[in-house]
């Protein structure tokens, strides 16, 4: 699978844990062992802002270690969401994560709203009709759901379950039992694992969220999907996570 990554996501862009020295590299090391990395152009600022506010935007302009990352990390979700449209499904490895970016205020390590800029772009240019977001991360996206709030093409899911088992066939029901949608966008944040933050997910949960997304993309919209990193906090086994997920959300090899 395609996998859109740019070096100066390895920069220390902030003093946050998402921002932390290392927390890319096993990661990275599990990509260019099984996939194809590319190299993403930044989100121009129509593309930011056809989510972020000029205020916001601006604001972010002026943070000047953190924007020009944060504009590589949304234009990696636009380059990932355009792979998925034309039939293959791709990752953007990223960050800044942005699901707590609202198009006027951002918290949680977050900045622009990587996964909201990419969907807009396709919506807005009419290249799909509609959009269906699973967010498996520990935290609720509070940003990408108020970015499509009163936007009735995008639904937002974000499961909540006492255990893992309970978890995955939630995740599972959000799918089958969503609207029709032309595209399935994954928010993959990897701290619900269980030496993560949440304490929850095996791998071969994050194995089996990813076959559930591949597989009822291809049910409902071709295949079409894509998915972007959010959270994820245990250096040492983000690669495995990740490596676990790309083995169910990729095509068969
Ligand atoms: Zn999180």
């Amino acid at each position: 699978m395609k996998v859109w990554f740019h070096e100066r996501f390895l920069e220390r862009y902030a003093r946050d844990p998402a921002a932390e020295e290392g927390r890319l590299d096993t990661m990275l090391a599990a990509v260019r062992a099984g996939h194809e990395l590319a190299m993403p152009e930044a989100a121009t600022e129509e593309d930011v802002r056809r989510v972020h506010t000029r205020r916001h935007f601006e604001e972010i302009r002026r943070e000047r270690r953190i924007f020009p990352v944060a504009a590589l990390a949304a234009g990696a979700a636009v380059a990932a969401a355009e792979d998925a449209l034309a039939g293959r499904p791709s990752f953007a490895l990223v960050r800044p994560p942005g699901h707590h970016a609202s198009p006027d205020s951002c918290w949680g390590f977050c900045f622009f709203n990587n996964v909201a800029v990419a969907l807009s772009r396709l919506l807005d240019r009419g290249a799909v009709g509609g959009a269906f977001v699973l967010d498996f991360d520990l935290h609720h996206g509070d940003g990408t759901e108020t970015a499509f709030r009163s936007d009735a093409r995008v639904q937002y899911a974000h499961p909540e379950a006492p255990d893992r088992t309970d978890f995955v066939e939630r995740a599972g029901q959000a799918l089958r039992e969503a609207a029709p949608y032309d595209l399935l966008a994954v928010s993959a944040g990897f701290d619900r694992f269980a030496e993560d933050w949440g304490g929850m997910l095996a791998l071969e949960d994050y194995r089996e969220l990813g076959r559930l997304a591949r597989d009822e993309a291809r049910r409902r919209c071709a295949g079409r999907r894509f998915a972007v990193l959010e959270g994820g906090y245990n250096h040492d086994r983000l690669g495995d996570c990740l490596a676990a997920f790309l083995e169910g959300f990729d095509d068969e090899r």
